[in-house]
């Protein structure tokens, strides 16, 4: 068997209404696909984190002339290979965005090759179906802070009344309103007395504050038992991880923004997190995702995956998921958005707090022909 050919597909779709995390108003969204088809005809897609620009020159003229013609079954071996690669081209900046688009849709292709899930292949299937926390809780453009504490309770109870009993909500308001932590606190506090005590709640700052103001924060958190506190401060600054983590009562997350089994052996060495969250698209695919997963394992930290992509990112991180020691959730998105909740043919829906995990060959879905070519972007 070998690779015939891959293209990368770039996907977007403008929201009708922009929202926000502590970081950046969020517009569109987009999504460079990747399809591998081998010389039987069968067909891997994977997915690529962030912006297409880049990825998609990546896949196109870099990846593909070097990956056709070789044994598309040999993942992990194509895996190292591209990271290698990759590394002596752009010295030492590995795109782990790349890599993970091309290793998902091999181990797709795998998967279908030989009519099995990719769970099956990675180790086995621990589970069929996951709690799921429901992801969301970002911000619109709202004139005081009352108004959006009011916008993000509705929203939170909106999910528990969906059936779900853990939800993720954003802090770190700063940057975007000019609003100080203690507004940050205020927020969590309000989904709390609206939900009850009975429901998860995780929170996430997508690295918003310095050292102080995120010990701050976490006190304030821990009296309102917060089951996480995610990316308080740049993941470049993993010591500040580990010292606040060993600091403060509720434990630290974090993983979106950290790549390959070296960068986690870092994170895990120093007991930066008390759950550690890698994404399949940006950590170097399934191969190093599970990679991550058992190195977690080791270390005795919780892996729960980080997932905000399309129906492939939410399929590739379901197959990870059925197979990850102990108890998992799925970080489960509930933005409204076609490009995750129509491109598979079945839809990945929840059944009250859990997720069904799809048992059909490579990443259990089949992508919607029509859905495909009404959002691509260069059509
Ligand atoms: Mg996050």
């Amino acid at each position: 068997m070998e690779v015939a050919s891959v293209e990368a597909i770039p996907l977007r779709r403008d929201l009708g209404e922009r929202f926000a995390n502590a970081q950046k108003w969020i517009d569109s969204r987009e999504y460079c696909l990747v399809r591998v088809e081998a010389d039987d005809g069968t067909v891997g897609w994977g997915e690529c984190w962030g912006p297409t620009a880049g990825n998609r020159e990546l896949v196109e003229e870099y990846v593909s002339p070097w990956l056709r013609g070789r044994d598309p079954r040999n993942v992990e071996q194509i895996h190292d290979d591209l990271v290698y690669k990759l590394r002596s081209s752009y010295h030492s900046y590995v795109p782990a965005s790349v890599v993970s688009g091309v290793d998902i849709a091999l181990w797709d292709l795998y998967g279908k090759a030989v009519g099995q899930p990719v769970s099956a292949l990675v180790g086995g299937r621990r589970r069929d179906q996951v709690r799921a926390y429901a992801t969301g809780h970002f911000w619109g453009d709202v004139e005081d802070f009352e108004t959006l504490r009011a916008d993000v309770v509705e929203e939170a109870e909106g999910h528990v009344a969906a059936g779900f009993d853990a939800l993720k909500n954003k802090i770190g308001l700063s940057r975007i309103f000019g609003w100080g932590p203690e507004k940050d606190v205020e927020l969590v506090r309000a989904i709390r007395e609206a939900v009850g005590d009975d429901v998860r709640l995780m929170t996430d700052a997508n690295h918003a504050y310095d050292v102080a103001d995120a010990r701050r924060v976490a006190e304030g958190l821990a009296e309102l038992d917060v089951h996480f506190f995610e990316e308080p401060v740049p993941p470049r600054n993993i010591e500040n991880y580990a010292a606040i983590n060993e600091e403060v009562e509720v434990p630290l997350a974090g993983g979106e923004c950290w790549a390959f089994q070296h960068e986690f052996d870092r994170v895990l060495d120093a007991g930066a997190v008390g759950y550690v969250q890698p994404d399949v698209t940006s950590a170097g695919g399934i191969t190093s995702t599970r990679r991550v997963a058992t190195m977690a394992d080791a270390a005795n930290v919780q892996c729960h995956p980080h997932v905000f992509g399309s129906a492939v990112a939410l399929a590739a991180s379901l197959q990870m998921l059925a197979t990850i020691p102990g108890d998992p959730m799925l970080e489960f998105d509930r933005t409204p958005n076609p490009i995750r909740e129509d491109l598979a043919v079945e839809p990945i829906t929840n059944e009250g707090n859990s997720v069904p995990i799809p048992d059909s060959p490579g990443l259990g879905i089949e992508i919607d022909r029509d859905v495909l070519a009404e959002f691509r972007a260069d059509a």
